[in-house]
């Protein structure tokens, strides 16, 4: 089959969603007529974005069952995870020195923990098991006296595994430990409540569900402190200064609006891609290998590795056809050749047991609500040709079939 210059074919949402048109029709009057700044108190263009900046946090927090008073907008989840972890270490300095979080945050977690441990912090990375699940016992064996916050993600956005984030956080609870989640690939796309999860804080991220990017928002449970990183004149209750990105703002809550109403239908359609997509490929390859959870894991999303085939060409070719996916996480391919760790592998695959050395041959397709059961049929017949290409040209596989182990 010739490449297709008319299939423009988007199967990386795990990296970003685009904005649904409702959203920017409704960030739209937010730029040249309702401009105003909401701290502008005095005059009606400041009273109007103030009351919008009200009716948008009331919005944000409905998605996830938080009073509108617990929300704190920032430009987006990295941001959010900062204010969660440095906001809380700063204003509980009485607490012990001891952090946890699981091996498989994202590098807004995880980066910024390493940085923390360079300066004095003690820091435990839980492993995760095969299918990228913290295990409850062993959070309750890594929590000591002096552990001062806990982070585990909701889901990855890497793999699609969905934490079981009450069961986490009540072990927190029972300890006294604050437990954060950064919930960036989850919200908005499955059901988050942060009541029924136990957790004092959660971040949110738009772009993750068809809102806009540079916007998101951090959830701090009543009662909670927070020394805010961002000082200036007192926006967001002091938490996060600077005049909010209204424009933002709105589109975040026209999307959570959209997502909360059209959930149940959307997550049907993408089970149902995620299936046909599934069951296409396993058992086809006997070197092609499913990562994640099979069933607790984030809907559209289906991701696994290669032997012999190294990730990026597989990109590239896919792309050629009109077929965008990832390897390995968006962020990660911006690390590669730095040396806070061994970025080459992707260090969620590393945590699930993949081999460093197969790690680059790692696929992530992770779907969105306008993608068709067509568009999964044309990756089913385009991924065969491709893989038989690269495989061509694979000495790894060429020493295979003369009977070698390529790996030795
Ligand atoms: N955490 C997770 C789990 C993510 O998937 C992402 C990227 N979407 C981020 C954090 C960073 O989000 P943002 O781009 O909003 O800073």
């Amino acid at each position: 089959m010739q490449p297709d210059a008319q299939r423009d074919i988007y199967f990386d949402h795990a990296a970003t969603t685009p904005v649904d048109s409702r959203v920017v029709e409704a960030m739209l009057p937010y730029f040249a007529e309702r401009f105003g700044n909401p701290s502008s108190h005095v005059h009606s263009k400041g009273v109007e974005a103030n009351q919008e900046l009200d009716q948008s946090r009331a919005s944000a927090a409905r998605l996830i069952n938080a009073p509108a008073e617990t929300i704190i907008f920032t430009s987006g989840a990295t941001e959010a995870n900062n204010l969660a972890i440095c906001g809380y270490l700063e204003a509980n300095r009485e607490r012990g020195k001891h952090l946890i979080i699981s091996e498989i945050e994202h590098y807004s977690v995880i980066n910024l923990c390493l940085k923390l441990r360079r300066e004095g912090y003690d820091l435990t990375l839980l492993p995760v098991d095969k299918l990228g699940l913290v295990h409850p016992d062993k959070l309750h064996a890594a929590v000591r006296r002096e552990t001062a916050l806990i982070s585990i993600q909701h889901a990855s956005s890497e793999i699609g595994t969905i934490q079981n984030i009450k069961e986490l956080a009540a072990i927190a609870g029972e300890a006294g430990v604050f437990f954060h989640s950064d919930a960036a690939a989850s919200a908005g796309n499955i059901p988050v409540d942060v009541v029924d999860l136990g957790v004092d804080a959660l971040t949110v991220s738009a772009h993750n569900f068809y809102g806009p990017k540079g916007v998101g928002a951090l959830y701090l449970r009543p009662g909670a402190k927070l020394e805010a990183q961002i000082i200036g004149g007192f926006q967001e209750r002091g938490y996060r200064s600077g005049t909010e990105n209204l424009a933002g703002i709105v589109g975040m809550a026209k999307a959570a609006e959209l997502a909360l109403a059209e959930m149940p239908q959307r997550r049907e359609h993408l089970t149902v891609l995620q299936q046909r997509l599934w069951n296409g490929l396993s058992q086809k390859y006997e070197f092609l290998h499913f990562t994640g959870h099979p069933s607790e894991r984030l809907p559209g999303h289906v991701s696994f590795w290669l032997e012999y085939i190294e990730g990026e060409s597989l990109l590239l070719f896919l792309n050629v056809y009109g077929i965008q996916t990832a390897s390995g996480s968006a962020c990660a391919s911006n690390m590669r050749g730095q040396d806070e760790h061994d970025l080459a592998a992707s260090h969620v695959l590393t945590a699930v047991g993949v081999p460093a050395e197969y790690c680059s041959g790692s696929l992530t397709v992770s779907m969105g609500k306008d993608n068709t059961e067509d568009e999964v049929d044309y990756f089913l017949q385009i991924f065969p040709q491709v893989v038989e290409r690269l495989l061509a040209m694979s000495p790894l596989w060429a020493d295979k079939l003369k009977g070698k182990n390529p790996y030795q």
